[in-house]
């Protein structure tokens, strides 16, 4: 058994021109310690794939359909004691925002002490060495001084090392990172990704590591999910993703980033944007944007297989390669042709 098993998931919000479906039919799972990168430009249903696993969509917003089901508990049906077990111990998240997940009144080593101190019976100095402890595993200097400062004496890197820490701070099986270097600086950013892959490894703690961009997770990723309108585009090994990616728009993807000694002078991207969810294109949701698409990709919505043998991603093995396009229905006449868009 996966140690998060997401199947069929629809997740909606209702805005005033009509009912959006943020997430429209997403599957997945996560092993035990592996780390899962999941991947899409602004809209694709990253962000509220991730909060739906702690049932954090807010107000207008609701899972309609679908199961999450972590250690085989179904988290959509538990109970809110369940569930607040389940946000403490198990399952912890991190932001984009560092800033905004600490609170500016207390000191960073009461935060990480007060979160040690929510799921365990441990005493205030018992809690307070086990925040140091954390604040040095995370690469804080001088952590035991530093416990005593305020977040905003913190850079921003430092912030989101301290978040963290908060989030490890009671050993989750499973830490869910929403675009966690989002507005730090490059360095910085190679930093806390290497960070949490050392992490990972130590406390052997699975990650869902969501972002928009395929250069990040290349190097930290067992696996990888790309997502599009919603939906799982493409799944694969990070090294066959990369090396053999099977859907135009993860082609697509790959085209733009950046490599060193590129001398164009501009990457190619994707033209056209996300469609508007309200009103989602027929047949295959990339078609208005794909440089591959036939007819039968604006009236038939291809299924999500694996692209070596047709199964069903339902029944395919976790590491097998799958895309939703026509090329691996049977259906594309052409067939797709990558050295058209990818030098
Ligand atoms: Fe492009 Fe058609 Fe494949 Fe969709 S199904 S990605 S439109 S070729
Ligand atoms: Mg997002």
């Amino acid at each position: 058994m996966a140690l998060l098993e997401v199947e069929d998931l629809v997740v909606q919000f209702y805005a005033e021109d009509g009912v959006v479906r943020a997430v429209d039919g997403l599957s997945y799972e996560i092993e035990r310690g592996e780390t899962l990168g999941i991947v899409g430009e602004s809209g694709a249903g990253k962000s509220v794939a991730s909060l739906s696993l702690l049932r954090l969509i807010d107000g207008p917003g609701e899972i309609v359909e679908g199961e999450i089901r972590f250690k085989g508990r179904n988290v959509l049906e538990c109970t809110d004691e369940a569930l607040r077990d389940l946000r403490g111990n198990e399952i912890a998240m991190v932001f984009q925002d560092a800033g905004a997940a600490l609170n500016p009144v207390y000191t960073v080593g009461e935060q990480i002490a007060e979160a040690v101190r929510a799921h365990r019976d441990v005493t205030d100095a018992a809690a307070r060495e086990r925040a140091i402890d954390l604040l040095e595993r995370v690469g804080i200097p001088d952590a035991e001084r530093r416990y005593s400062d305020y977040p905003h004496e913190f850079s921003g890197g430092m912030q989101q090392r301290a978040v963290i820490a908060m989030a490890l701070s009671c050993d989750p099986d499973l830490l869910v990172c929403d675009e966690p270097t989002t507005g730090l600086d490059v360095t910085i950013e190679a930093q806390i990704l290497e960070l949490l892959e050392d992490l990972a490894a130590e406390f052997e703690t699975a990650i869902q590591l969501v972002t928009h961009d395929l250069g990040v997770v290349a190097e930290r990723c067992d696996r990888v999910l790309v997502m599009y309108a919603g939906r799982a585009v493409e799944r694969a090994t990070v090294e066959e993703l990369y090396y053999d990616p099977k859907h135009p728009y993860t082609v697509g993807l790959m085209a733009s980033i950046p490599r060193i000694g590129d001398d164009r002078d501009r990457l190619p991207a994707i033209p056209g944007t996300m469609p508007d969810l309200v009103q989602v294109p027929t047949g295959c949701r990339f078609h208005p944007r794909c440089p591959y698409a036939e007819e039968v990709c604006t009236l038939r919505d291809p299924a999500l297989l694996d692209a070596e043998t047709g199964v069903d991603a339902a029944d395919a093995d976790p590491d097998a390669h799958l895309a939703a396009c026509h090329e691996y229905t049977g259906d594309l006449e052409a067939g797709l042709d990558y050295a058209v868009t990818v030098r």
